[in-house]
């Protein structure tokens, strides 16, 4: 008998995955072999893409809820595949965790670079994206909030705008690709596209699409990056998962 402390002797490990993106979707699938997979949801989107496996939608109530949860469910490591713009689940996950005593990774893609002919402007928030956006016509694509503040153009969302807004809606889920991106940009006559570093391929049409239409593109900077051991795949989260989920802390 190994002792209680020793993690890569326990069997049946479970692995709770803090979700909401395809990374966290890909990771759900492939760790199923390695362990007992949960995949948590916030229940923001009204039809969200499900990943495989065991899935749980909802808040879990602040640091104590995530806390309880972690302690009902032996949870023995966390990966936090949230969205890189979810700064409070993933604030609540380093918190859970610290307290729990649970393994925590974070899996976060890499942001977005600027290229040769690349007319970008960096912001703290979408309402600074408004104000730098000032009456031209935007492309808004940083989601349902917000948009009030922009004076004309079109947003994309996936659900319908949280408030009233000016602009046009348009309601589509990625990926995109840069034929299409190009023809809504001139469709609706854009002069500046309004992004969020989310980085990634899904979405990363738009970027090329100004890039060939030489508009500008307002970029909305991440929050800072946890403390936390952090990985920038989907096959390095399976690497640390497979060492004993939480058997490596070094990222
Ligand atoms: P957030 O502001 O960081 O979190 C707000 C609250 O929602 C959290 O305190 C937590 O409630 C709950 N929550 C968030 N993610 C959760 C998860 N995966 N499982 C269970 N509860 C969760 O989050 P957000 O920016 O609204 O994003 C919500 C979800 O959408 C995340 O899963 C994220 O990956 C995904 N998403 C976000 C964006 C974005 O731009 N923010 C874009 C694409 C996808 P409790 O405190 O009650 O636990």
């Amino acid at each position: 008998m190994t002792s209680g402390g020793d993690r890569l002797a326990e069997p049946a490990r479970t692995v709770l995955v803090l979700g909401g993106t395809g990374e966290a979707r890909e990771l759900a699938r492939r760790a199923a072999p390695l362990a007992r997979v949960v995949s948590s949801l916030a229940g923001r989107v009204a039809s969200p893409r499900l990943p495989e496996g065991e899935v749980r939608v909802g808040g879990f109530g602040g640091v104590a809820g995530l806390v309880a949860y972690l302690r009902a469910e032996r949870v023995a490591a966390v990966v936090d595949a949230t969205h890189p713009f979810a700064d409070r689940i993933t604030a609540n996950a380093l918190a859970a965790t610290a307290e729990a005593g649970v393994p925590l990774l974070v899996l976060r893609r890499p942001g977005w670079a600027e290229r040769a002919g690349d007319r970008w402007t960096w912001v703290d928030s979408v309402a600074e994206a408004a104000r730098v956006v000032g009456g031209r016509r935007a492309f808004v694509t940083t989601g349902r909030d917000g948009l009030g503040a922009f004076a004309a153009g079109v947003a994309r969302t996936v659900d319908p705008p949280a408030g009233p807004t000016a602009l046009e809606v348009v309601l589509a889920r990625g990926p995109y690709d840069v034929d299409g991106e190009l023809a809504l940009m001139r469709r609706h006559a854009v002069e500046v596209l309004v992004t969020k570093d989310s980085g990634g391929d899904m979405t990363a049409a738009k970027l090329v699409a100004a890039r060939a239409l030489g508009l500008p593109v307002v970029v909305v900077r991440r929050p800072p990056a946890p403390a936390a051991p952090t990985v920038a795949t989907v096959d390095a989260a399976l690497t640390w998962l497979g060492s004993g989920a939480g058997g490596a802390q070094d990222g």
